[in-house]
């Protein structure tokens, strides 16, 4: 009888202690390993879009230790510079009559107007200073055109000219792409959109990326994400 017993204490200890072990695979499972075939992106974290910067992103410099911290987990990391020549068609200091945020029709479609923000060579277009990412291996810089804007670090407004980060991911054997940076409505969300038309998987980490949210601008922007395959995620979910 008391043998029974033990027996089945022994068994009940054990399914508890396996339903423990499984719970504690299913948890590291849910969490998302990066491996040589994925690459962190890092979106205009610029002085122009953080405290001080002319387009300042609201608390855009909450994503610089974030990142620095994320980008410990990535094997391959890209940083990206907005980089505007003077008097860029984007400026609304270029359109006489125009002020920030207006929007006007440009020969590639709707472009919003902003302050003169990351000129080559400037102060502004500089990285943030406390961005610590040694181990990034390609800065891309983009809107360099002066009639043609540039979100995407992969395409530029007029949906045709390429920076070369697809062929540059390509040539390397990337698969997937983490987004982050500044901002989440604007370059983040069309680089994480053209990424997707690239043949990438995309993940987007939000705690690590702020929008502008110009006229409900940020839920738009994660609407088309979404709908474009684009995947919404937490810098926890990362193993
Ligand atoms: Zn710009």
């Amino acid at each position: 009888m008391s043998v029974l017993l033990n027996r089945r204490r022994m068994l009940g200890m054990s399914v508890v202690a396996l339903s423990g072990l499984a719970s504690l695979r299913a948890s590291a499972q849910s969490k998302i390993a990066t491996s040589k075939s994925d690459a962190l992106i890092v979106v205009d974290v610029q002085r122009c879009f953080t405290k001080g910067g002319s387009l300042a992103v609201p608390d855009g410099d909450a994503v610089v230790p974030l990142i620095n911290t994320i980008a410990k987990k990535f094997a391959n990391v890209v940083l990206t510079q907005d980089w505007h020549t003077p008097g860029h068609v984007s400026f609304a200091s270029s359109h006489p009559g125009k002020k920030p945020f207006d929007v006007i029709d440009l020969p590639y479609g709707k472009q919003v107007l902003w302050p003169d923000h990351c000129v080559q060579g400037t102060e502004g277009a500089g990285l943030h200073p406390d961005l610590a990412i040694p181990h990034a291996q390609l800065v891309i810089r983009k809107g360099y055109n002066k009639d043609v804007d540039s979100y995407s670090a992969f395409l530029e407004a007029d949906s045709k000219t390429t920076t070369g980060l697809g062929g540059y991911l390509k040539t390397r054997g990337i698969k997937r792409v983490f987004v982050c940076g500044l901002a989440t409505d604007f370059c983040v969300a069309w680089t994480a959109q053209d990424a997707r038309k690239e043949g990438l998987e995309a993940l987007v980490i939000e705690d690590a990326a702020r929008g502008i949210d110009a006229q409900g601008s940020l839920a738009a922007a994660w609407t088309k994400m979404l709908a474009a395959g684009v995947k919404r995620i937490k810098s926890a979910d990362l193993a």
